[in-house]
Formats: structure tokens, C-alpha cells, sequence
């Protein structure tokens, strides 16, 4: 086994100052779910997990949606954006992409965090291309203060200063997923 640190710069817990406790994250995590609940009663919604950061987002999310009543199909969708620093526009690889039926639904995107907003509006056009009958997205995080260009997510949990965060999913060198809070490095 490699038991080598991946990460030299935040090894402990101590080094990380907190931004979102757990309490705070399941209180904003139930009022989304509720809203969402009211706004897709009845309706044929596919939510699409964006990997890997969404995945204990999602998981909550989707937990307090069928308490609520709601049983969307599931779906995952990975891809990676390359910023102005490495491509003059930025562009968008997609590593995985959804495999349900995508034509005529109602989708809903779910995502750890929208930064420049590159990587949520090339998802977005993309499932809109598929031919979904509407597509909205949920971010558990939002850094207006970074966007690039013009996107605006539909549900938003917290809006948060232009610091990087970690935990609740977010890593930072694939560490820090696991922690139940958010906290910047
Ligand atoms: P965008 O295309 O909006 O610039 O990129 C969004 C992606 O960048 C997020 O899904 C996430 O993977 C990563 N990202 C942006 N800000 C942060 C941050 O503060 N912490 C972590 N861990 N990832 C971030
Ligand atoms: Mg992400």
C-alpha cells in the first residue's frame, strides 16, 4: 500500500478555517429540498450528479427530496473545465456522460460549487441539446465573485467569498471529501 502524504500543504484539521458548519449545511441542504419538492411535484424529473465533488450533496439532497415525497431517476455526469490559463475561450472535457434518456424531461443538475461557471454552462447546454424539456441546476456553493461567464444557477444554497473550500465532497488534492463541514484552506 502507498501510504505516502498526496498533500504537503493542509495536513490537519487545525490548519483549515471553518466557512459552514454540519448543522448549517443540513438546515440549508432541508430548505432547498423543500423548495425543490414544491417546484417538481408531480413532475418526471432526472437529476444529474456532477462528479465527483457532488456526491455527498447529492446523496443528502436526494434523501430529504424522497422523505418530501419526490423519487427522481439518478444519473452522473464528470467533466472538467480548463480555465483562460490554459485555452485562450476555456473549454469544457466531459469524462463521463449521462447514460438515462434525457429527451423530454425535466432536469435538474446538482454540483458541489459554481466557480467561473464554465463547467455548469457547458453541462447545461449540453442536457439542453439532449433535448430535455427543461434543465435547471442546484449548487450546494456559489462564488459570484469568480464567474466568467454569464450563469446563473436556478437554487443556491450558501453564496461564498472568493476563498477555497474543502469538505461536504470538495477536495483538495482528492483529501478533505469525507468532512462533514466545509472550511477554507
Ligand atoms: P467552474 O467551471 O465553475 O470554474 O468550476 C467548478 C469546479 O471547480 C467545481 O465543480 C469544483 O470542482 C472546482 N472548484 C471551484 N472552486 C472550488 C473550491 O473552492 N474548492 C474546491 N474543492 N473545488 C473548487
Ligand atoms: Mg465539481
Amino acid at each position: 500500500m502507498n501510504n505516502q502524504p498526496v498533500d504537503t500543504e493542509v495536513k490537519t484539521r487545525a490548519a483549515l478555517e471553518p466557512l459552514l458548519s454540519e448543522g448549517e449545511i443540513e438546515r440549508r441542504v432541508g430548505q432547498l429540498a423543500e423548495q425543490l419538492a414544491k417546484d417538481y411535484a408531480g413532475r418526471d424529473l432526472l437529476v444529474v450528479g456532477v462528479l465527483k465533488g457532488a456526491f455527498i450533496f447529492l446523496a443528502d439532497l436526494l434523501r430529504r427530496l424522497n422523505k418530501l415525497g419526490l423519487n427522481p431517476q439518478v444519473d452522473f455526469i464528470r467533466a472538467a473545465s480548463y480555465g483562460a490559463d490554459t485555452r485562450s475561450s476555456g473549454w469544457v472535457k466531459v469524462f463521463l456522460d449521462v447514460s438515462l434518456p434525457v429527451e423530454g424531461r425535466d432536469v435538474l443538475v446538482v454540483d458541489d460549487i459554481v466557480d467561473s461557471g464554465r463547467t455548469l454552462g457547458h453541462i447545461c447546454e449540453r442536457l439542453r441539446g439532449l433535448g430535455a424539456a427543461s434543465v435547471r441546476c442546484c449548487v450546494l456553493l456559489d462564488k459570484p465573485a469568480r464567474r466568467e461567464v454569464p450563469f446563473h444557477p436556478d437554487y443556491v444554497g450558501f453564496e461564498i467569498p472568493d476563498r477555497f473550500v474543502v469538505g461536504y465532497g470538495l477536495d483538495k488534492a482528492e483529501l478533505w471529501r469525507g468532512m462533514p463541514d466545509i472550511a477554507m484552506t
